[in-house]
């Protein structure tokens, strides 16, 4: 979704480049971004937030990793998961979680310290679960430690006016 009504909020500009600037105020932001409701916010795995880039940044940016590559990982991280327990993380079940994302005493203590100050759901604990499960499973790492928890905490960020 876009950041607010216009789409050009948060854009950033080389000095002199012109184009489009984001005049929208925070009541209407906050307006915009609260009619996705949160329990459809709730089904989505990954928020992840992309800010706008100027021509210059685009075209100046360093090669990233090749696709056959990262295509490669995820295939492993995919067949990981399936020899353990016979389909993906995503289509784990509740009780199938507590057998295959087990989390060991410091994870744990983590993962409930999060839960609690971001008030979530136990729909919404079971999926960061998942994908610190697919992060585990992408490190090769038979355990889901904190910072893969950690990290799949950053993908479901509060968004604007939830
Ligand atoms: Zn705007």
């Amino acid at each position: 979704m876009n950041p607010c009504p216009c789409g050009y909020a948060g854009q950033v500009r080389s000095p002199g480049q012109k184009g489009p600037v984001c005049r929208c105020t925070p009541d209407q932001v906050h307006r915009y971004s609260s009619k996705v409701s949160g329990p459809l916010l709730d089904r989505i795995d990954l928020h992840i937030e992309v800010p706008g880039q100027s021509a210059a940044m685009l075209i100046n940016a360093p090669a990233g990793e090749s696709t056959a590559l990262i295509q490669k990982r995820c295939h492993h991280a995919r067949l990981l998961a399936t020899q353990r327990q016979g389909c993906s993380n995503h289509a784990l079940s509740s009780a199938s979680l507590d057998k295959h994302a087990a989390l060991g005493v410091d994870a744990l203590a983590y993962m409930t310290q999060v839960a609690t100050h971001f008030g979530w759901s136990g729909r919404s604990s079971h999926r960061v679960l998942k994908i610190a499960r697919t992060i585990a499973d992408l490190a090769q790492s038979a355990n889901i430690e904190t910072a893969h928890i950690a990290e799949a905490v950053q993908y479901r960020r509060p968004v604007a006016g939830h």
